[in-house]
């Protein structure tokens, strides 16, 4: 299967998730041996990245968000009071894509692929989606 859907729970407004295992275990499934694989979530107010799962580096990453987005009157908020989510969103970006090799995901020895909860507690979807080449 080229393209899979997973879901994951989260279980406070700002977390981080370390899912590495879930999408190397999904590419692997996928057969597909070199290639690229795109992991993206279908949200605006979640994220994906890649880099180290260090319980400061983590905390450091959920502090530079806020400092960020916490700052202004952000128009959005007259909606529902989350535009410091939609923006954090926005600047990190929806997806990552990663070399496949050997079946596997290529990281570096201290990469891990993170999702970061910015208006939780709910219910992520992630698409990962493998093409050969
Ligand atoms: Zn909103």
């Amino acid at each position: 299967m080229p393209q899979q859907r997973f879901t994951i729970s989260t279980d406070s407004r700002q977390q981080i998730i370390d899912f590495t295992s879930q999408a190397q275990q999904t590419v692997a499934d996928s057969g597909v041996d070199e290639g690229l694989v795109v992991i993206s979530v279908p949200h605006c107010t979640c994220t994906v990245y890649v880099n180290e799962n260090e319980s400061g580096l983590v905390s450091d990453t959920l502090e530079i968000i806020d400092k960020l987005t916490t700052a202004g009157a952000w128009q959005h908020d007259r909606i529902d009071d989350n535009a410091a989510a939609h923006l954090a969103a926005s600047v990190m970006g929806n997806s990552v894509s990663l070399p496949v090799s050997g079946g596997q995901i290529e990281l570096g020895t201290w990469q891990r692929i993170m999702l970061v909860e910015l208006d939780g507690p709910r219910q992520r979807r992630v698409t990962v989606t493998v093409i050969a080449g």
